[in-house]
């Protein structure tokens, strides 16, 4: 027979969260893992790493929030993912506009009301509250966005967690400027920026990473792009590369030549 107590005691003590442990809910989101590519990445995971060991901390304050801004498939979510994995908080809380989709203002505020409260109970907590601005229903023609929603998220960044409680608020954003006009930036513990790769240097190491080119192709490519101007997000090159994992190997040079001058992702210095 079980009783309430019982279901209280599973419900408080047996009942693993519904999605899996903090590292399987983080994992989704590094999905490819970390390449590497240049020292922006290395600095972010360092900056990173600072301010969630600044959230431990016990002399310090009880909450550290940094958002990860930069253009859209530059990596801000996995690198958001990265740091709050390394972080080792126990209690990780992802809060995400898809996870709302089809919500009413209303309902919206309460659940990210309900993340908070939760997290709040734990010791040490993470939460990561992914593309902001899609989850202020932002839209650039008007512009509009949920007034409601931006309110209770700025009162619970600036909010304490309870004494003895640690809370690490990691956010991200492809749209820094709205944010900032919406007053929300000084909300931040600090802004750390993630960039789209700009030299051969940064592209040839992810290709490398992947294995998909052989070194005599890696050369071809080298001499390719030298001299050129070069901007993609690490999300884009590498489905760029999955398409290329599947063309015939003789056409793989070309095509991924090809495709990056159509992306606009490879240009000669004089156009702009
Ligand atoms: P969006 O603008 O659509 O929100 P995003 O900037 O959040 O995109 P991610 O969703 O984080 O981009 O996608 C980055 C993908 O690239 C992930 O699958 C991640 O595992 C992989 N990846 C590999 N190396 C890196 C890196 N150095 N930094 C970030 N992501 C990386
Ligand atoms: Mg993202």
């Amino acid at each position: 027979l079980v009783n309430r107590a019982d279901f209280l005691h599973a419900l408080e003590h047996d009942i693993k969260p519904a999605f899996g442990t903090a590292e399987d809910i983080l994992n989704q989101y590094v999905a490819r893992g970390i390449i590497n590519w240049g020292a922006p990445v290395t600095h972010i995971l360092e900056d990173g790493n600072l301010f969630a060991q600044q959230a431990r901390a016990t002399d310090t304050s009880g909450l550290v929030s940094v958002l990860i801004e930069g253009p859209p498939n530059s990596g801000k979510t996995a690198l958001a993912a990265q740091i709050a994995k390394n972080s080792d908080f126990p209690f990780v809380k992802v809060c995400s506009p898809e996870e709302m989709v089809g919500f009413t203002e209303t309902a919206k505020c309460l659940s990210i009301r309900k993340i908070f409260d939760d997290a709040y109970r734990s010791t040490l907590s993470c939460i990561l509250v992914d593309n902001i601005e899609r989850l202020l229903d932002y839209g650039p023609i008007g512009p509009r966005y949920s007034n409601l929603t931006l309110q209770a998220l700025l009162v619970l960044l600036k909010k304490e967690p309870p004494p003895g409680k640690k809370l690490l608020v990691i956010c991200t954003s492809s749209r820094r400027q709205v944010l900032e006009e919406m007053e929300m930036l000084s909300a931040f513990t600090t802004v750390l920026h993630v960039p789209n790769l700009s030299k051969a240097e940064h592209l040839l190491n992810v290709l490398e990473a992947s294995e998909v080119f052989s070194n005599a192709e890696l050369k071809q490519i080298t001499h390719q792009v030298h001299g050129k101007r070069i901007f993609i997000g690490i999300k884009k090159l590498l489905a760029l590369i999955d398409m290329i994992r599947q063309t015939d190997e003789r056409m793989r040079v070309i095509k991924l030549i090809t495709k990056l001058e159509e992306d606009g992702a490879l240009e000669d210095p004089g156009m702009a």
